[in-house]
C-alpha cells in the first residue's frame, strides 16, 4: 500500500512537473527560434541594401569587394547586367550549386511575377519577397532585386546561408537528451521526496492500526466477563458476586475508553490544554493532597521535597499536569517492592530556567532493556501483564501531556532501588 501510493504520487509529480517544464522549455525554444529568424531577416535585408548602395555609388563593380563581402557574410551574390550575368565567378560556392541556387530564387520570384531577365516596368526598382530556400538540408534566404539604370537595368540575386539547420538538429538532440535526463532526475527526486513525506503518514497509519488492534484486544476481556456474568445472573445463585463483577468490569472499561479517547484526540490534534500560569509549588502540594490518602491506605508515605525558596511560575494546564503526577504515583504504588522503603517522594526544583518535578520510588525498578518501551501505547512490563487494571496506557498519556506542554519526561533508576520519573518544563519568564 505504501509503495503503490509512493509510485502513484511519484508519477503524478513527475508527469505534472514534466508537463510544466515542457511547456516552459517549448515556449523559450519557440521564442528563441522566432528571434533568430527575425535577426536573420534583418541581416539579409541589410546585406542587400549594402550591395545595392555599393553598386549604385561605384561606377565599376569591384570583384574583390564582392568576393570579400560574400566570404565574410556567407553570401552568394549573382549580378546580371541587362539579363546577362557579369563574369564574376563568385566565391566559395561550386558553380553547379551556385547556378542551382540562383535558379531556385529566380523561379520563386517568377512565381510572384518578377522576371529577373526583364527590366522593371512600373518603377526604378523592384524587389521580390525574401524567400526561405531549403537546398541539400541547408537553409538560405534569397531575393531578387531589379534596378533601372541609365543603360538598361541590373538584376541582383542574393542568397545568404544561415548555418541554422545543423546547429538546430544538434541543439534539438542536446535538448532531448537533457530533457530525458531531467525527467529521470525528476523521477528520482520525486521518489525520494514522496518517500520522505509519506513516512510520517505511514508511521501514523501503522501506529493507528496497532492502537486499534491492541485496544480491541483489551476491550475483549472485560466484555467476556460482562457476558458470562450476565448469563450467570440469569440462572445462578450468588447474584451479588456477579453484579460486583459487572460493576468492576464497567469501571475498567470506562477507564480504558477514557484513556483511549484521550490518546485518540491527541493524535487528531484536537485536544487543547487549558493553559494558565501556575505555581510549581502549588502543583506539587495539590498533587500531594490528592494522592496522600491513597498512598497511606496502601501503607506508603508520600513525601514532598521542595526547595526553601519558592519555585518560579510556569505555564500549563494544572488539571493535566496533576493527572501526570497521579499516573506516576499510581505506578509507584503498583510497582512497589514490599522489602524496600515504603516511601514515594514528590520532589521539585529549578535549574537553568527549567523546573524539574520528580516522582521517586523505591519499588521493583525498570529493567534497562525495557526503558525505551515503557512510554509506548499498550506496553506492559512482565509484572503488569496479569494485572487487570493495567492497560499500558498510563505513561503514554503522561508523555503526550508533557510533550503538549513542550516538556520532556524521562525515566531513570533511583540511586538505591526503584525508579525515578523526571518531568522537565520551561519556567514562565
Ligand atoms: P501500566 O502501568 O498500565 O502497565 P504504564 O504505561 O503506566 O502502563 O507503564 C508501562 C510499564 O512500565 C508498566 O507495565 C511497568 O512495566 C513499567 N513501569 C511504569 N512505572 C513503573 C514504576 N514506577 N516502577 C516499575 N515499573 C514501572
Amino acid at each position: 500500500m505504501f509503495n503503490t501510493l509512493r509510485k502513484q504520487l511519484t508519477l503524478l509529480y513527475t508527469i505534472t512537473t514534466g508537463i510544466i517544464l515542457t511547456v516552459v522549455i517549448g515556449t523559450i525554444f519557440i521564442s528563441f527560434q522566432r528571434e533568430a529568424a527575425a535577426n536573420n531577416l534583418e541581416t539579409f535585408q541589410n546585406n542587400l541594401y549594402a550591395i545595392e548602395t555599393k553598386l549604385q555609388t561605384d561606377s565599376l563593380i569591384k570583384y574583390v569587394w564582392l568576393a570579400e563581402y560574400e566570404n565574410n557574410n556567407n553570401l552568394l551574390i549573382h549580378i546580371e547586367d541587362n539579363g546577362k550575368p557579369i563574369d564574376y565567378e563568385g566565391y566559395g560556392y561550386q558553380s553547379g550549386l551556385r547556378n542551382d541556387l540562383v535558379e531556385l530564387v529566380k523561379e520563386r520570384a517568377m512565381e510572384d511575377g518578377i522576371n529577373s531577365s526583364m527590366p522593371p516596368i512600373t518603377s526604378n526598382k523592384v524587389m521580390s519577397d525574401i524567400y526561405k530556400i531549403k537546398w541539400n538540408n541547408k537553409n538560405y534566404l534569397g531575393a531578387v532585386d531589379l534596378i533601372k539604370e541609365k543603360k538598361g537595368y541590373r538584376s541582383v540575386i542574393l542568397l545568404q546561408y544561415f548555418p541554422m539547420e545543423f546547429s538546430r538538429i544538434r541543439s534539438r538532440m542536446v535538448i532531448f537528451i537533457m530533457y530525458g535526463l531531467g525527467v529521470v532526475a525528476l523521477y528520482v527526486v520525486s521518489w525520494k521526496f514522496v518517500g520522505k513525506s509519506l513516512k510520517p503518514v505511514e508511521e501514523n497509519r501503522k501506529r493507528q492500526t496497532e492502537f486499534i488492534a491492541a485496544a480491541s484486544h483489551e476491550l475483549k476481556a472485560p466484555l467476556a466477563v460482562l457476558q458470562t456474568s450476565a448469563s450467570a445472573l440469569k440462572y445462578g445463585d450468588n447474584q451479588a458476586i456477579f453484579i460486583k463483577n459487572i460493576e468492576n468490569e464497567c469501571v475498567r472499561m470506562s477507564n480504558l475508553i477514557e484513556d483511549m479517547l484521550l490518546l485518540a484526540s491527541t493524535d487528531a490534534k484536537n485536544w487543547s490544554l487549558h493553559q494558565c500560569i501556575i505555581d510549581a509549588d502549588t502543583l506539587v502540594l495539590e498533587t500531594y493532597e490528592r494522592m496522600e490518602a491513597l498512598c497511606r491506605e496502601q501503607g506508603y508515605r508520600l513525601v514532598v521535597d521542595l526547595p526553601t525558596k519558592p519555585l518560579p511560575k510556569m505555564e500549563g494546564d494544572k488539571e493535566r499536569l496533576t493527572q501526570v503526577l497521579s499516573i506516576l504515583i499510581n505506578n509507584s504504588l503498583a510497582y512497589a517492592n514490599a522489602k524496600e522503603r515504603k516511601e514515594i517522594r514528590l520532589r521539585a526544583y529549578e535549574k537553568r530556567n527549567y523546573i524539574y518535578i520528580q516522582v521517586i520510588d523505591y519499588g521493583i525498578g525498570i529493567k534497562e532493556e525495557i526503558k525505551a518501551n515503557i512510554f509506548e501505547r499498550f506496553y506492559r512490563g512482565d509484572e503488569a501483564r496479569n494485572e487487570k487494571s493495567h492497560f499500558g496506557l498510563g505513561l503514554s498519556i503522561a508523555k503526550e501531556i508533557i510533550e503538549l506542554h513542550g516538556g520532556i519526561i524521562k525515566c531513570e533508576d533511583t540511586e538505591e532501588n526503584g525508579s525515578t520519573f523526571t518531568i522537565k518544563l520551561k519556567r514562565f519568564i
